[in-house]
């Protein structure tokens, strides 16, 4: 049987206790990938001799009896957006198409000081914009349920790698929802953390008031083990939280016995298919059976979290994004002479379509004249959506929902209508501005006809939790995945 099989912990311990060395782990990831990768595209670069370089120090510091971290010989993949030292990080951009990081994010370190075994950078879309993985410049990821379907996006490429058995824990960052929504759409499970649990340093900004790193895997066990790894104070970001890191791998008990979850219904009942609808008060009906209690909520302000998310990380989007002019990083224009022209060629000729869209959008809704009737505005209806949460967490300790209001939807689908992919963040969105965390775990599959068989379509279930309880957030959700086999279902490639 593959090392791949199992999870990161199995993994883990299994190089720890010497039954399989990480040199052999290393190999059936790369081997796998070798495999799936000109179906999928879910990676942008593959680093097999850096990888197998990692693995074998792993190997000899074992040999040799040193004390081996909690991700020892663990093959991992990262989102293009996350740097790596020396290590092509595009954010599947053209205007970064050459740049080496001369410094890895604070969370791939941590990551490698516990053991991992980085093996590539994968597909995303560029400058983590979009939510079906069409935006990159490297072209869009396949889903391995269905390869004529988005794996969602942007984290589209983290989310089918670890679908498709290349790795058991990939890194994606969620902005407004690039983490989950492409972890229900391939059957995955994917974490936000609180806003400021995880260091964003090194992460390629889109919205710094919204981006948080998180862990795409399959099991919430795994997610807890790689939390505890990523969390903490970081001094080089200081919207880090100095927030106590509690062992989340032992807040998974099993049961999610006196749990109130918040259903806001209201909210739900609208515009969500009827195979999400029925997979979504399945598992309702799952967490009661389990102890959970359910309660009604109401959540006024969420009809508004789109108009409100997409005027404040364009208005973000606008100002982090200056910094790429043709000077400082990637790609310059050959076809300028003087300063100007060098950065306006160079940014026409880096940036793709949805990325001009956005900073132009964003640019629009911070000038003067607009910005009190757009940003302002948008800052303020946040406001309320915060309170919002606030008084629905007085009743409930957990709020859920469906991770999407669809499906996994056809590539080519909504790429003439960008309002349409628009809409279809609205679940994630609000957690984002709010800074809460929130999880996506498998919660079944809606089945889809093609001609000469049956296309089975993944299904995400959101649990929402209060700031900086994760903790009971991945109890629930590691309580839901004991007593559901959604988790355990691979897609044949
Ligand atoms: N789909 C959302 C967007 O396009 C979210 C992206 C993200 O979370 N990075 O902005």
């Amino acid at each position: 049987m593959s090392p791949l099989a199992s999870g990161a912990r199995e993994i883990r311990d299994d190089v720890v206790a010497g039954r399989v060395s990480a040199v052999d782990v290393c190999r059936a990831a790369l081997d796998r990938i070798a495999e799936v990768n000109p179906s999928l595209n879910a990676f942008n670069l593959v680093d097999a001799d850096r990888a197998l370089a990692r693995a074998a120090t792993i190997d000899r510091q074992r040999a040799a009896g040193a004390p081996l971290g909690l991700l020892a010989g663990v093959p991992i993949a990262l989102k293009d957006n996350l740097c790596v030292q020396g290590m092509r990080t595009t954010a599947s951009s053209r205007i970064l198409e050459t740049f080496e990081p001369p410094y890895s994010a604070t969370a791939v370190s941590r990551l490698e000081q516990a053991g991992a075994v980085i093996v590539g950078k994968t597909n995303c879309d560029e400058f983590a914009m979009g939510s079906s993985n069409e935006n990159s410049a490297y072209g869009p990821v396949r889903n391995p349920w269905a390869t004529d379907r988005t794996p969602g996006g942007s984290s589209g490429g983290s989310a089918a790698a670890v679908a498709a058995g290349c790795v058991p824990l990939a890194l994606g960052s969620d902005t407004g929802g690039s983490i989950r929504q492409p972890a229900a759409f391939c059957g995955v499970t994917g974490l936000k953390p609180t806003y400021g649990r995880v260091s964003r340093y090194g992460l390629l900004a889109f919205a710094s008031s919204l981006d948080q790193i998180g862990p795409i895997t399959r099991r919430v066990s795994d997610t807890a083990l790689a939390l505890s790894v990523l969390a903490g104070a970081d001094p080089m970001d200081s919207t880090s939280a100095r927030e106590d890191v509690p062992d989340f791998s032992a807040a998974l008990t099993g049961t999610a016995a006196g749990v109130r979850v918040g259903v806001p219904r209201a909210f739900v009942s609208g515009g969500v298919d009827a195979t999400v609808r029925d997979a979504f008060d399945a598992a309702l009906e799952v967490l009661r059976r389990a102890g959970a209690s359910l309660v009604d909520i109401d959540l006024p302000h969420a009809k508004y979290a789109i108009p409100v998310y997409y005027l404040v990380c364009t208005a973000e989007a606008s100002s982090n994004l200056a910094r790429y002019d043709g000077v400082k990083y990637g790609h310059r224009s050959a076809a300028a002479n003087d300063l100007t022209t060098l950065y306006s060629r160079s940014r026409d000729e880096g940036f793709g379509p949805e990325v001009k869209r956005r900073i132009m959008l964003g640019t629009y809704v911070l000038s003067a004249g607009y910005y009190d009737a757009f940003y302002l505005k948008a800052q303020q209806v946040r406001t309320l959506l915060r309170q919002d949460y606030t008084r629905a967490f007085e009743s409930v300790d957990i709020v859920a929902m469906p991770t999407t209001p669809t499906p996994p939807f056809k590539l080519g689908e909504k790429t003439d209508d960008p309002l349409q992919m628009y809409l279809a963040d609205i679940f994630t969105v609000s957690v984002n501005l709010v800074g809460l965390p929130g999880i996506s775990v498998p919660c079944g599959f809606a089945d889809q006809r093609r001609p000469g068989g049956i296309d089975r379509l993944p299904i995400g279930l959101q649990l929402i939790g209060r700031m900086f309880d994760e903790t009971t957030l991945l109890r629930v959700a590691d309580a839901y995945e004991r007593v559901t086999d959604w988790s355990r279902q691979t897609p044949t490639l």
